[in-house]
């Protein structure tokens, strides 16, 4: 007898359809005298509900899959996307590391580690907030309202003390004490991160660093290849024509080669073609332009930032003018000076401009003389963990905020259970 019999099959049923449908087949179904059928009519069961979950679960990885936007290779920089390539394996993994970080805050292991670590420094990094549905989209670089809200309330409430990323230095140059430092640090610039963000951060009165990519500040277009990504996440496709400049365009491959063609594409246009072919883009792809109009993908203006910078708990640093640190010492000064010159030019800060970020966290060790040599005083990578007095100033480990992350991680990661972890097996970093 087979299950099919019943009018039942793998593609059919749900994971509770199946359950039910095993409940009702052996109660029917099950003989008194014949244990062996009984036990196989279980098994098929089983096997039935076994076959559904993992066709469920790889679904979902596809989804996932689809939603991890692209351009990075550097294991640090991958980060930023989340764990988005997550196999069923990787499901299971996910629960068991929530009960570890539930287990750790409820049995006050997180608190006992934390006091031990009272004098090492936490740098977060936030990057930007979102509007609609772009934590769903990136949750490594927007963040619910939610979240922030949780987490704010979290270090309010909490024994550690948010400090300056001056007060940082002064601190890792033994200038100053302080216990349980942590350090808010934004990343890019993202008008989002500056309108929305920051006023929940300053209403805690935190202060925050702003590390400010200059070249979507200096041109009032939406920051092309990340949007475009996220309309490809809306509307996924393998290839679509574009009609603009009285010629239609055909882009097609998969989503990097898109984005990395459209991306080519745009080089060559000023601003307000760059625009008009975003539109174009977006009636294309059938996709509103409600995106671009919000400029929820769009840097801040130095206006904006000006005006955040009232504030004396704000303060901003470098990030690099395009985003991208290249190896060779000539490009890094270029990269770096331009950056610092548009900010000097248009800003005037009051804090020297002595503070970096690696775009994307990806930094190698031959940057480091380099960056001296221009006046760099910190910088920050994506390397996970928190910094003892000491760490290198130019490789300052930093903790990415995400938004598909708990609260109980949050406090694991803070408290430094994961530095311990990682000594323990041996993954602490050695670079
Ligand atoms: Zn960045």
């Amino acid at each position: 007898m087979a299950f099919n019999e019943r009018g039942m099959n793998a593609s059919q049923v749900t994971p509770k359809g199946a359950v039910e449908f095993l409940i009702r087949f052996y109660r029917q179904g099950v003989d008194p005298n014949n244990n062996r059928y009984n036990l196989w009519v279980l098994c098929q069961g089983v096997k039935l509900f076994c076959a559904k979950l993992k066709m469920q679960l790889y679904t979902m990885n596809l989804r996932k899959m689809n939603s991890r936007p692209i351009g990075v290779s550097s294991k640090s920089a991958l980060k930023l996307f989340g764990n988005s390539t997550r196999s069923g394996w990787g499901f299971l993994m996910q629960g068991l590391r929530g009960i570890f970080f539930s287990f750790s805050v409820r049995t006050g292991i997180a608190r006992l580690n934390s006091f031990f670590n009272r004098d090492k420094l936490i740098i977060l990094c936030f990057h930007s907030i979102s509007q609609k549905d772009e934590h769903r989209f990136w949750p490594g670089v927007f963040i619910s309202k939610e979240k922030v809200t949780q987490l704010l309330d979290y270090l309010q409430s909490s024994h550690f003390n948010v400090i300056s990323l001056q007060d940082a230095e002064r601190y890792l140059n033994g200038e100053a004490q302080f216990k349980y430092p942590v350090v808010i640090t934004f990343d890019d610039g993202w008008r989002s991160s500056v309108t929305d963000l920051l006023p929940m951060f300053l209403a805690h009165s935190f202060p925050v660093t702003i590390y400010v990519t200059t070249y979507y500040c200096d041109h009032e277009i939406p920051v092309v290849n990340v949007l475009v990504q996220y309309w490809l996440w809306l509307k996924p496709t393998g290839g679509f024509d574009v009609a603009f400049d009285g010629t239609t365009h055909r882009f097609s491959g998969d989503r990097s080669s898109i984005v990395k063609t459209i991306e080519l594409f745009l080089k060559g246009l000023v601003d307000e073609q760059k625009n008009e072919f975003l539109l174009a883009l977006a009636d294309s792809l059938g996709v509103s332009d409600e995106a671009i109009k919000s400029k929820r993908f769009h840097n801040a203006t130095y206006e904006e930032l000006a005006k955040a910078m009232l504030s004396p708990l704000v303060d901003i640093q470098l990030h690099t003018h395009t985003h991208q640190l290249p190896t060779d010492n000539k490009s890094i000064k270029k990269e770096i000076q331009t950056n610092r010159d548009r900010m000097l030019e248009t800003l005037s800060p009051s804090n020297p401009l002595v503070h970096f970020c690696y775009p994307s966290g990806i930094w190698s060790p031959e940057h480091l003389p380099e960056l001296e040599s221009i006046g760099i005083k910190t910088a920050t990578t994506l390397d996970e963990g928190i910094n003892a007095k000491t760490e290198h100033p130019l490789k300052l480990k930093r903790n990415l905020v995400m938004d598909n992350r708990t609260l109980d991680h949050f406090v694991v990661t803070i408290s430094g259970v994961l530095d311990a972890l990682r000594r323990l097996t041996g993954k602490a970093s050695t670079r």
